[in-house]
């Protein structure tokens, strides 16, 4: 049969690759972003419960409306936007779903979407499929400042929406108070719709804040922003997730949604709801997560791996400039394949695979392995 494909440069994703590399080789995993560790007992009983006590037909096409609740009050305490969880929510089966139901929902042939690179590796081509072009604006390390002025200058005509993440997977930055105030500020009286992926909004370090889109209340307005129960409750694998946004936005959203998903795992949604009845289930992840990233940094002192500043999310990266001039993907191969630790090369993260020879590896993992892998590390 004779097709052509609609994404002709795609292959296998990184961490797919990565990953099988390090179980190929035996290589410690610290590449995808993952814990090592398990759920909290407590929720994996609460979700076990509702499987066991009839919780297992269809959930409403927005979510369970305790879960939704739930979720309406959280955004209220840590952000100070009332949002109404029966219009303005809606959960999904995972983040990069909501992303990519974002996408669809709004983006047209034609049309321009602005995103920071390194970006995550699903936005490109979800924008691709609907027949739309990214616009890259690439930041640079070691810092990886954004320039408004510089990203302004690429917002034309066509600019249908601007994707940002916060904090930052790969590099581990977090935007600042003053760069939400100026998104707002370049998008006010646009058309322009503002994806805001903040997945990581409770891996944030040294007492910031983190800086959602729901606490500018006029840039909420044209915007959807994403979270992951994954990322947050150690369970990447159940694949749940949800969206908030205005009425408005969410109505459109959902024509797409119930006809990709139509609902999510009924029985998890109950489990989950009943977990986050108490803030501290999430109030904690500072500073669990900070702990990792201080135990770890401590580590890799000796190594002739660069740190990074890691601001945010459970990702650090190293500069590996003074070991090898190799590109990226190679090195991070070669560390896998000869040192037994695999990482994830952040030239990936780039349209133009821009290689400034800087890997991502991922701390969400025990002391006990990540003192391992810094062993190892120690001797590259
Ligand atoms: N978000 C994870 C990361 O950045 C991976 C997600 C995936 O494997 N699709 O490592």
């Amino acid at each position: 049969m004779n097709f052509t494909s609609k994404l002709p440069d795609v292959g296998t994703n990184i961490f797919t690759i990565m990953s099988g590399l390090a179980n190929e080789h035996n290589a410690l995993n610290l590449s995808q972003g993952f814990p090592n560790f398990d759920v909290a007992e407590e929720l994996k009983e609460r979700v076990n419960f509702h499987m066991q006590n009839g919780k297992n037909q269809y959930a409403p096409m927005a979510g369970v409306p305790i879960l939704r609740e739930r979720i309406a009050g959280k955004m209220e305490r840590m952000y100070g936007q009332k949002v109404n969880p029966d219009s303005e929510i809606t959960i999904t089966a995972s983040a990069t779903q909501a992303i990519f139901t974002i996408i669809s929902a709004f983006i047209k042939k034609g049309d321009e979407v602005i995103l920071i690179e390194p970006a995550y590796d699903s936005y490109a081509p979800s924008i691709e499929i609907c027949g739309a072009t990214p616009v890259p604006y690439s930041l640079s390390a070691p810092d990886y400042k954004i320039d408004w002025e510089i990203f302004e200058s690429l917002i034309t005509a066509k600019t249908r929406m601007i994707i940002i993440n916060t904090p930052h997977n790969p590099i581990g930055k977090t935007l600042k108070k003053w760069d939400l105030a100026t998104l707002q500020r370049l998008t006010s009286g646009t058309d322009i719709m503002v994806l805001s992926d903040e997945v990581y909004e409770h891996l944030i370090f040294d007492g910031a804040e983190h800086q959602s889109v729901l606490r500018f209340p006029e840039l909420y307005q044209r915007s959807m922003a994403v979270y992951s129960f994954g990322k947050t409750f150690h369970a990447t694998g159940w694949r749940i997730g949800y969206v908030v946004g205005p009425d408005y936005l969410m109505k459109e959203f959902r024509k797409i949604h119930q006809f990709n998903v139509f609902s999510v795992t009924t029985f998890a949604q109950y489990g989950i709801a009943d977990y986050l009845e108490n803030p501290d289930s999430y109030l904690s992840l500072p500073n669990f997560f900070q702990k990792k990233r201080d135990f770890f940094a401590a580590q890799m002192q000796g190594s002739r791996l660069r740190p990074l500043a890691s601001e945010g999310t459970y990702f650090q990266l190293f500069d590996y400039s003074e070991i090898s001039q190799e590109p990226d993907t190679e090195f991070a191969k070669r560390m896998t394949t000869e040192f037994g630790v695999a990482s994830i090369p952040v030239s990936v993260f780039y349209t133009n695979r821009k290689d400034e020879k800087v890997i991502r590896l991922c701390f969400a993992k025990t002391e006990e392995l990540l003192e391992k892998a810094a062993v190892l590390l120690r001797k590259i």
